[in-house]
């Protein structure tokens, strides 16, 4: 790999937080380029992250795809010239720089997508998926902020760290914070939807198809806009939701599309295969 060493990265800015660690913006002085530097506190005490992040790198060393955001070198527990009295080491990922941030970060300034640009995004998903499970690696934690937008406007998928569930934590139309708002109905409860013997691999499509929702709505689809909700409601509305809501303006293929993603019932819901072949993502649609 090109980065070698750590000591070689420049920190210059922090371009998110999430689950037990930090991302930053990085200059690498050799190559006189940018990257992303995820860093995962390893905390002795705390064993939940521990084995997360280490999954992490492994998925990461593993995968190479356009649709998926490049690691470029992983530093596991190896640098300890931190002064912040922590004992735990840590795990490093050296990123591709995404320049456009995250799709949340797109949707909070443009609030909602044009389906023309909904088709693009989609069918890059589906492919980065369709690489993934080809691998057989489940992502489980497809929403908004870890799908990553470059200097191109190609969207790349993101944050292999195995989500960790945050209860009843929402505020606003914030759903996407380390929520199961994207979960499937199979795994939010697995005993009313065959969960046990479930094709994991269609979580990530039921996730990808309320995305693709949100990104045409502006707002997180399943339950009202603007509406708080705690956990019970957002998984009554997964579960048994009966009613989806579907701007006015979208076009059969687009709610067709959705529909397939968002089959409650995961035996029938489309597999990546056949979303691959859906006439929203054709040429003849305006999807090119
Ligand atoms: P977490 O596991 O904490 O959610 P992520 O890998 O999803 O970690 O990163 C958190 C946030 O940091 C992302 O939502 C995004 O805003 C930003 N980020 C992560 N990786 C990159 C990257 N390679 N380029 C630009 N921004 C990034
Ligand atoms: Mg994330």
């Amino acid at each position: 790999g090109i980065i070698k060493d750590l000591s070689d990265l420049e920190k210059l800015s922090v371009l998110g937080h999430g689950n037990g660690g930090t991302v930053y913006k990085v200059y690498h002085n050799s190559s006189r380029s940018f990257y992303a530097l995820k860093v995962l506190r390893l905390n002795e005490n705390d064993l939940g992250i521990r084995k997360p992040a280490t999954l992490e790198a492994e998925i990461l060393k593993r995968v190479d795809s356009p649709y998926i955001v490049r690691c470029h070198a992983v530093f596991e527990n190896g640098y300890s010239n931190n002064n912040d009295g922590d004992k735990g080491g840590d795990i490093r990922f050296v990123m591709e720089y995404m320049e456009g941030g995250s799709l949340h970060d797109v949707l909070r300034e443009h609030h909602r997508l044009p389906e023309e640009v909904i088709c693009v995004l989609a069918r890059r998903v589906l492919e980065g998926l369709g690489y993934l499970h080809g691998m057989n690696i489940v992502h489980r934690d497809i929403k908004p902020s870890n799908l990553l937008v470059n200097e191109k406007g190609e969207v790349k998928i993101a944050d292999f760290g195995v989500s960790h569930v945050v209860e009843g934590r929402f505020e606003g139309n914030e759903y996407d914070a380390g929520t199961c708002a994207y979960m499937s109905p199979e795994r939010i409860d697995p005993e009313r939807w065959g969960g046990e013997n479930a094709d994991e691999f269609a979580g990530d499509v039921w996730s990808m198809g309320v995305v693709m929702l949100e990104c045409l709505l502006g707002y997180f689809p399943l339950i009202g806009a603007g509406q708080r909700a705690d956990w019970a409601t957002l998984m009554c509305a997964i579960c048994f939701g009966e009613k989806l809501e579907m701007p006015e303006k979208a076009s059969p293929e687009f709610q067709n599309f959705v529909r397939r993603c968002l089959e409650k019932n995961w035996r029938k819901r489309a597999t990546v295969l056949e979303l691959l072949h859906h006439p929203f993502l054709t040429p003849k649609f305006r999807c090119s």
